[in-house]
């Protein structure tokens, strides 16, 4: 039987519940597909800080080097907010995202058909959108040098090599050929240097995929069209700081961020984790969404592993808990038959799998 090594970051807040639930579809989809998993729990974020003082302590890097994947469910919270810069547990994922040269941050949003009126947006935009956001992760201005805050001014630097761009424009070509085969690139070419290499280079990459077709879009352009006409996308590329924003204007089509999974990949190990953070308000209630996290273990499966069929199943399975009316709390003023609690959440999808 197939094995693989799972690292686990549970972390702060919703993050330990959510990972539960996660693993028990991923129990349920291997015992069916017949592989294994073996899971290696590690410390990182808020639980690394209390028990050993830093975010990202080397073993988690040095573990996580050493797995086939990582499911990551969030880390944060208040209780850590008033540490330096370098010691708060967004830098220790931030590093881990470096350690592991993850350049490509997808982030697919899908509109459920029965869930269509979570979202503010009107039933008749909505219907059909399916997208994916390819960001950028670890290049741009969060991490070009120099960045200085001094005691009148402040700055950080946008900076793009050819070959970060070449990197995270083939992942885009690639997604998009096993889609609608459309790529929409975003930029500000119009005003940045730094953009109208992005673009030129783009072009250059988009000559080895001439099913694909390539259009680009101004930055300011993108925000208002992911509002006035989400359908009009399947692949957008962009670039680290203009993906964080787009990526989360593109959530709110699905209506609950407790819904949308990402995958970080590119380098040497995948890290697969929820969009949403550790939900402290309602942290150890048992009213969180799990269905970010689970479809996140979908992803991991997919990219990851290449197990396509036991992530297919485990997004069929969703699909049919949320249209037989299962809704966590979240969710459950849009035709709810049955509210039910994150554990039951949980084994319902997980019970699921053997019927889809
Ligand atoms: P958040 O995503 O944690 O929460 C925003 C709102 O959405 C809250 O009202 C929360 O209750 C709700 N929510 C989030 N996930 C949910 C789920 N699965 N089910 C139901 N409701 C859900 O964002 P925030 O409040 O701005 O940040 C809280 C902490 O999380 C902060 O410390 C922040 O730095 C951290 N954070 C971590 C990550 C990460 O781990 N990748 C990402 C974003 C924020």
């Amino acid at each position: 039987m197939k094995q693989y090594k799972i690292a686990l970051i549970r972390g702060d807040g919703i993050g330990p519940e959510i990972i539960d639930e996660a693993i028990k579809v991923l129990d349920a989809v291997s015992s069916e597909e017949g592989f294994e998993l073996n899971y290696n729990d590690l410390l990182m974020g808020g639980a690394a800080i209390d028990v050993l003082g830093e975010p990202l302590p080397e073993e988690t890097v040095q573990e996580c080097l050493q797995s086939d994947a990582i499911l990551f469910g969030a880390i944060g919270g208040e209780k850590w907010d008033n540490l330096p810069r370098e010691k708060r547990p967004e830098t220790g994922l931030l590093n881990l995202r470096k350690a592991l040269g993850v350049f490509a941050n997808l982030r697919p949003a899908t509109v459920y058909e029965e869930l269509i009126n979570a979202s503010t947006l009107k039933p008749q935009v909505l219907n059909g959108v399916d997208m994916m956001v390819v960001r950028e992760l670890i290049g741009g201005i969060y991490f070009g040098t120099p960045r200085a805050k001094e005691e009148d001014r402040a700055y950080n630097t946008m900076v793009y090599t050819t070959k970060e761009i070449d990197q995270i424009a083939i992942a885009a070509f690639e997604i998009a050929m096993k889609r609608r085969k459309q790529v929409c690139s975003v930029d500000k070419a119009n005003v940045l240097e730094v953009s109208q290499l992005w673009r030129e280079r783009v072009e250059i990459i988009a000559k080895s995929y001439p099913e694909v077709s390539l259009s680009h879009m101004y930055v300011d352009n993108a925000a208002m069209q992911l509002i006035k006409n989400p359908k009009q996308f399947d692949v957008i590329l962009t670039g680290n700081i203009f993906g964080d924003i787009l990526s989360d204007a593109a959530s709110m089509v699905s209506g609950s961020i407790g819904l949308l999974p990402s995958a970080s990949i590119g380098g040497r190990v995948g890290l697969f984790e929820p969009i949403h953070g550790s939900a402290p308000d309602i942290a150890g209630q048992g009213i969180s969404n799990p269905i970010a996290t689970i479809l996140s273990a979908a992803m991991m499966l997919r990219y990851a592993l290449n197990e396509e069929e036991a992530a297919k199943r485990i997004e069929r399975a969703v699909k049919e808990v949320l249209k037989e009316g299962y809704r966590t709390k979240d969710l459950s003023m849009y035709d709810a038959k049955e509210v039910c609690s994150t554990n039951e959440m949980g084994s319902i999808i997980a019970s699921m799998i053997s019927k889809v």
